[in-house]
């Protein structure tokens, strides 16, 4: 992780901690290439077992299978059923979820045993990965997250009797926005926020925004049809910390998470409800284009490689956002003075992981955002999206980046990188990037 990312400030006084988030949070993406990678533990990183289990363990998998199932269908029965009475204090935990997640509307709630191992002949402990989906959102299970039960034998059956996550796999279970909390839902067109009681002003004012920022997303990246985005508003950075430690040193506003490789496993946005309102007080607007610039995030991961310019990323999303540029970079251009990072540094797949302070973020945002809105006044939407189309498609391609930058220019634009260049420094300089 980038121990500097929170160098990304944009602003002083105390907007800029909000205006980290975006920013901050694009960056981190890039960085891990992927969110949902995992702090190092030797048995958390060891490969999940593939395959089906032991025939033995079928009983194991069916109590698990129907765990996921009441949550689904909302029987608090059935899933009280499952649960072994006799462990009190996991019993009513259990109970206390269920109830929590009342409103939450799953499509699925899987649960897949990786293995077990015996205690005594009455008692099991199954390592498990789980992921669900939520109505309407996006279909493809995302990654999972590993944990660990125990199961008593009863006469009738194997029943749950407590979470052995720590014990067995060596770190707590990430918390989940439902930890903190009963869960309510509002759904809008676009976006299914889930919030605690309190946070409905965020929320409703999240959907508003969403709602709005998509048309401007469709008209950008043509051919988006997203599902409803998920949304996560969390209380604090505090909760926030708790549900993806480790993920986020500095964490702000809002972030975009790409919930797997595929474009069915989808993304996820995730709000810090104290920010967001401070976010309307300190710096109307800012919201509006956090959230466009977020569900860019959400639109674009499955177009993205591993050779795709950063640049490219961060200039759309905030072109969708609605952010504009500001002097910094023309100045600099103006003043003839070599500077860093350069637009070459920004193609580089690492170019906004390396960024070592405030002057070097911003500046590279400003670079992005001028160099997109150069690409889609004189380009046009489709070519725009075409460059980053092609970007991915030579994601595998080796060699050398200034090789294949170049290449993907002449090939979807008909023009250098060199050239390209040139043209964009003219359009700063003449003032129309600002
Ligand atoms: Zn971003």
């Amino acid at each position: 992780m980038n121990p500097d990312v929170r160098s990304h400030i944009r602003a002083s006084g105390p907007a800029s901690k909000i205006l980290l988030a975006i920013f901050l949070a694009a960056a981190l993406l890039l960085a891990t290439g992927c969110t949902i990678s995992r702090p190092a533990n030797i048995d958390w990183a060891a490969p999940a077992s593939t395959g089906n289990p032991p025939p033995g363990d079928s009983a194991i998998q069916q109590v698990l299978t129907s765990y996921g199932q009441a949550l689904v269908d909302k029987d608090r029965n059935r899933f009280a059923s499952l649960l072994d009475p006799a462990s009190g204090a996991f019993d009513q935990q259990q109970l206390n979820l269920f109830d929590k997640l009342k409103a939450v509307p799953f499509s699925r709630y899987q649960i897949t045993l990786d293995s077990t191992s015996q205690s005594n002949p009455a008692q099991e402990t199954a390592k498990v990965r789980i992921s669900y989906t939520f109505s309407g959102s996006f279909t493809g299970l995302p990654e999972p997250a590993r944990a660990a039960f125990l199961l008593v034998r009863e006469k009738d059956g194997w029943r749950l009797s407590g979470d052995a996550t720590l014990n067995t796999l060596g770190k707590p279970r990430d918390a989940e926005l439902w930890d903190f909390g009963p869960v309510t839902v509002m759904k809008g067109a676009h976006l299914l926020v889930l919030y605690h009681p309190g946070n409905e002003a965020t929320a409703r004012q999240l959907i508003q925004e969403g709602d709005a920022a998509y048309p401007r997303l469709q008209q950008v990246i043509p051919g988006t049809s997203l599902p409803l985005i998920p949304v996560k508003v969390f209380d604090s950075k505090q909760q926030i910390d708790q549900a993806y430690p480790g993920e986020w040193q500095e964490w702000t506003g809002g972030a975009a998470r790409k919930l797997g490789s595929t474009a069915a496993q989808g993304g996820e946005i995730i709000i810090d409800a104290a920010l967001y309102q401070e976010g309307n007080s300190d710096t109307p607007g800012y919201n509006r284009k956090m959230i466009g610039h977020e569900m860019t995030h959400i639109a674009t991961f499955p177009y993205q490689g591993s050779r795709t310019p950063p640049f490219l990323v961060e200039g759309l999303a905030d072109y969708v956002g609605g952010q504009k540029a500001s002097a910094p970079i023309r100045e600099k251009l103006n003043s003839g003075v070599s500077f860093n990072p350069t637009l070459d540094d920004l193609y580089q797949p690492s170019g906004f992981q390396v960024l070592l302070s405030n002057a070097a973020a911003d500046l590279a945002y400003e670079e992005a955002d001028t160099a997109v809105l150069y690409l889609e006044q004189k380009y046009g939407n489709q070519k725009t999206f075409d460059l980053l189309r092609a970007f991915q498609k030579n994601s595998l391609q080796g060699g050398d980046q200034a090789k294949l930058v170049d290449g993907v220019f002449r090939d979807v634009l008909g023009s250098s990188w060199a050239d390209f260049k040139k043209g964009w420094e003219d359009f700063v300089l003449s003032g129309s990037g600002a």
